[in-house]
């Protein structure tokens, strides 16, 4: 049997699974993965997929190819992996590396776009060609396709939507240099945000940590919200009043049939729901596949993205 190799390599976590072409996991393993830069990753990466061979093994013979998710700005024609972040830019030849190391073609894309792969592949791509895959998770981004054509950008960086300014107002400084990015008020990063600009005025049960570099558990706001806590409300309410937000200019600006949320924070009914009721008719009334959480596996979403990368090539 035909199977291909998939690597989905996050701020933390290494992902290394085989599938077959119908999408179907068959083996899986995780690696934690704290790196700083693009040689470092490239580090832990053979270290780990040397473990997988020896310890899982593959399923049947050999994968006939291998696909890797990263975030930042991939060239995925010419495998090269461009950037993590402005402040880590680093180009390296990774596909090539992998290639000649392992002996299986290599191709790599960014996290996002490979996701928006498996989505054509095995998702809504199969019933809509023009639809928005929308990934909110630690930041935000989406990866848009266009007559059945994923876009990219001159420089790879189409999509990092997570900069747009919709319109809500908290006063939160983005990464980028902006104020009130979309990403720094309803992503993960962003509900951190707004909790500790907001804890004066709500009271609340919700644990912020003291400790740098630890977050809010958004899983907890929306618990906690569920309960009426006043500060879980309030954070949920702008979280979704931005999402829809921005929802609706990704819609004005493509014409999509269908959009595709993925990601812990909206692949969930609760945010969903809050999602749904803040959306304009109007504005949505040709988006006829609605806005829908993606039916792949939201855990696996990022693994099964690289196996789409590794048979798409
Ligand atoms: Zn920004």
């Amino acid at each position: 049997m035909e199977t291909y190799l998939g690597l989905d390599l996050g701020g933390t976590k290494l992902l290394i699974g085989e599938m077959d072409s119908r999408g179907n996991i068959l083996k899986y393993k995780k690696y934690d993965s704290g790196y700083f830069n693009q040689e470092a990753a490239l580090q832990i990466i053979k270290a780990s997929l040397d473990d997988y061979i020896k310890t899982v093994g593959w399923y049947d013979k050999k994968p006939v190819a291998m696909g890797v998710g990263l975030i930042g700005r991939v060239d995925s024609n010419d495998g090269i992996w461009l950037q993590i972040d402005p402040s880590r830019t680093h180009p390296i030849a990774l596909a090539k590396e992998l290639t000649e190391a392992y002996g299986i073609p290599c191709y790599i894309d960014n996290d996002v776009k490979s996701a928006t792969r498996a989505e054509c592949i095995w998702g809504f791509g199969q019933i809509s060609k023009n639809f928005v895959y929308l990934n909110v998770g630690t930041g935000i981004a989406v990866g848009t396709v266009i007559d059945g054509k994923q876009v990219r950008g001159s420089h790879f960086n189409a999509g990092e939507v997570g900069h747009l300014r919709v319109g809500v107002h908290v006063g939160v400084k983005c990464a980028c240099g902006r104020m009130d990015c979309v990403e720094a008020i309803a992503a993960g990063i962003g509900f951190d945000n707004c909790a500790r600009l907001l804890r004066d005025r709500y009271e609340t049960n919700l644990h912020i940590p003291a400790e740098k570099g630890e977050r809010v558990l958004v899983s907890e706001v929306y618990a906690l919200s569920q309960k009426g806590d006043p500060l879980c409300v309030a954070l949920v309410d702008i979280a979704a009043e931005a999402l829809a937000n921005l929802i609706m200019n990704l819609v004005r600006m493509t014409d999509p049939d269908t959009v595709v949320l993925g990601g812990g924070i909206v692949a969930d009914g609760y945010m969903h729901e809050k999602i749904l009721e803040k959306l304009q008719p109007i504005t949505m009334r040709f988006v006829t596949n609605g806005v829908v959480i993606t039916k792949l596996n939201p855990g696996f979403i990022g693994l099964l993205g690289a196996g789409a990368v590794a048979m798409n090539r």
